[in-house]
C-alpha cells in the first residue's frame, strides 16, 4: 500500500457547534462543509489544514458508532484516513496481509468519497479509513 497523504483525521465530539467554534476561534480554521452521513449515524464538519482535513464527528443516534466510542473512551481522535488511488485493490492487499476489514467493499463516505475501514484490532488499536482519492 502507498497512501499519498493523510486525507483526514476524524475526531469524535459531543457537540458539533461547540467544536466548530473552537476550531474557528482558536485555530483560525474555516468550516467549509457540514454534512450528515446517515449510513454512519453522524453529522460531520470539515476544515482544511494544508491538504489534510479535520473531520469532526457528532453522533445522531445513541446506538451509533460515535456514541459508543465516546461512551467507552470519551471524545477525541477517532480515526485516521489515508488517501489511496485504488481502494478496491488496497482492500484486497490488506486482507491478504492478514488485516481484518470492517468494510469488505468500498462504500460512500462524506464528501462523496469511496471509503472503507480496517479493523483496529489488526492495526494496533488505530481505526484506519482508506479513502479513494484519484491523484490529479
Ligand atoms: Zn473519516
Amino acid at each position: 500500500m502507498k497512501p499519498s497523504h493523510i486525507e483526514h483525521i476524524g475526531i469524535a465530539v459531543t457537540n458539533l457547534e461547540d467544536s466548530i467554534r473552537l476550531y474557528e476561534k482558536v485555530f483560525g480554521l474555516k468550516c467549509y462543509n457540514i454534512e450528515e452521513v446517515k449510513d454512519q449515524k453522524v453529522r460531520t464538519a470539515f476544515f482544511m489544514v494544508g491538504q489534510t482535513k479535520i473531520e469532526l464527528l457528532e453522533s445522531t443516534d445513541p446506538e451509533g458508532p460515535i456514541s459508543k466510542f465516546i461512551e467507552n473512551r470519551g471524545p477525541g481522535i477517532h480515526h485516521i484516513a489515508f488517501a489511496v488511488d485504488y481502494l478496491d485493490a488496497e482492500l484486497k492487499h490488506a486482507e491478504k496481509e492478514g488485516v481484518k476489514l470492517i468494510d469488505k467493499n468500498p462504500r460512500k463516505g462524506a464528501e462523496g468519497l469511496d471509503i472503507a475501514f480496517l479493523h483496529p484490532r489488526s492495526t494496533g488499536g488505530v481505526l484506519i479509513e482508506l479513502c479513494e482519492h484519484k491523484s490529479e
